[in-house]
């Protein structure tokens, strides 16, 4: 076929074709245990949908800018000064269709024939398909489960050589749950300064969603990253507004115009309701995202400590965001024959470890955001599998 080759080999995002897969079985009446989705199972509170309600009803209906709308970009430089104690300014906000297209507008940015690109793995698979794209080289940083699936800035600073351009990161992480302390964002963020001409591409879209005994610390936090720092965040996670599409980007000041024209050729804007909807939520009640955090911690704990009952599984417990990453190992299958196994088997739809990357391999990815029945019956049906075929081996 006459196509470029990088998009003939474009990757995706496995979780989204398992939940095709399991929506097509469960549309022809299976019953399915549906933890393959990040994606909060929650609807977005009253006070939002009023708002995006409201502006369908009665504007703004046209294009708006294509860095967002201004009192959106004003609200998000707020919320995020307060945050982190320091000025930042809303003209470095561009709001993006979902946080996504603020690492691809990165990659895009950065990722050339012989630049590299620091990518832990496992990690979200868009930054891996987007440093692919661009011909760049990923360098791949493992993160293991005998340290919790934790980045530091050792292991970091090993992967660091002169062709080294960006490094990605995202904490709390999906598909871990792991969480990066203060201290060692602290030497992540000297790591960075001490290379000229190195960026940090920090992706905190899961920053409100944390649970107890565990802070979120944000690489807004340091004034000195500013001219090195693109952060990455968004609506989609805390507000439970993945299909509403807002996202947004802080970028350093030098980037901005360029991030904006990408937009303008990509997307044109957000659409406005969208918008006037991420500005009710970012101004409005917050409870929501409590309530959303408790039930995300409730869960994992229960789900972590029933597949750590299961024979020749093990699972770290999570510190944030929404998701567990136990390891599963069968003789015979990869992680990608156990996710197909377990859907066609046992009706059970997660995630491969390996749709994360090749550290994956072994893992699978359970979703929490699933009520408490239909995520405890989805280990037990992880369960029955492994019976199964431990009595076929007997
Ligand atoms: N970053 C991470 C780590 C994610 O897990 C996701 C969504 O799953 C995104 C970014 C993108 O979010 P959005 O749906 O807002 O584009």
């Amino acid at each position: 076929m006459a196509l470029r080759s990088e998009i003939l080999n474009l990757g995706t995002e496995t979780a989204l074709h398992v939940l095709a897969q399991a929506s097509k079985m469960r549309a022809e009446g299976r019953n399915i245990a549906m933890l393959c989705v990040g994606q909060p199972d929650f609807t977005p509170a009253e006070h939002i949908l009023e708002a995006g309600a409201k502006a369908s009803r009665d504007g703004p209906h046209g294009y708006t800018n294509a860095t967002g709308l201004p009192v959106l970009r004003q609200a998000l430089a707020e919320y995020h000064s307060k945050q982190v104690g320091r000025s930042l300014d809303p003209e470095r906000f561009i709001v993006t269709p979902g946080g996504k297209p603020t690492a691809w507008m990165a990659l895009l940015m950065f990722g050339e024939p012989k630049s590299e690109i620091i990518v832990p793995d496992p990690f979200f698979p868009v930054y891996r398909n987007g440093v692919n794209f661009t011909q760049a080289q990923a360098a791949v940083l493992p993160l293991r489960e005998e340290d919790n699936f934790e980045l530091t800035a050792d292991s970091l600073a090993e992967k660091i050589t002169p062709q080294t351009r960006l490094v990605l990161i995202n904490t709390p992480s999906n598909p871990t749950g792991s969480v990066i302390s203060k201290s060692e964002c602290d030497r992540i963020a000297e790591l960075i300064l001490s290379h000229d001409d190195l960026y940090l591409l920090a992706d905190e879209i899961y920053d409100r969603i944390i649970f107890d005994g565990y802070s979120h610390h944000s690489f807004l936090s340091y004034p000195e990253l500013d001219e090195r720092l693109i952060y990455l965040n968004g609506f989609s996670k805390a507000y439970a507004m993945t299909g509403w599409r807002v996202g947004y980007g802080y970028w350093p000041e030098p980037l901005v115009e360029y991030a904006s024209r990408l937009a303008v050729n990509e997307h044109s804007c957000v659409n406005g309701p969208s918008q006037m909807a991420a500005l009710a939520a970012l101004t409005g009640p917050q409870d929501q995202i409590t309530e959303m955090s408790q039930a995300f911690q409730r869960r994992a704990e229960k789900a972590c400590t029933a597949l750590r009952a299961l024979p020749g599984v093990t699972c770290t417990p999570a510190n944030g965001a929404f998701y567990l990453f136990p390891r599963v190992a069968i003789d015979g299958y990869n992680s990608s024959q156990l996710s197909q196994a377990l859907l066609k088997e046992e009706g059970l739809a997660i995630s491969p470890g390996t749709s994360f990357g090749t550290h994956g391999e072994g893992y699978i990815r359970f979703s929490v955001a699933a009520a408490d029945e239909e995520l405890l019956d989805g280990v037990a049906r992880l369960g029955n599998f492994l019976s199964n075929f431990q009595q076929g081996n007997g």
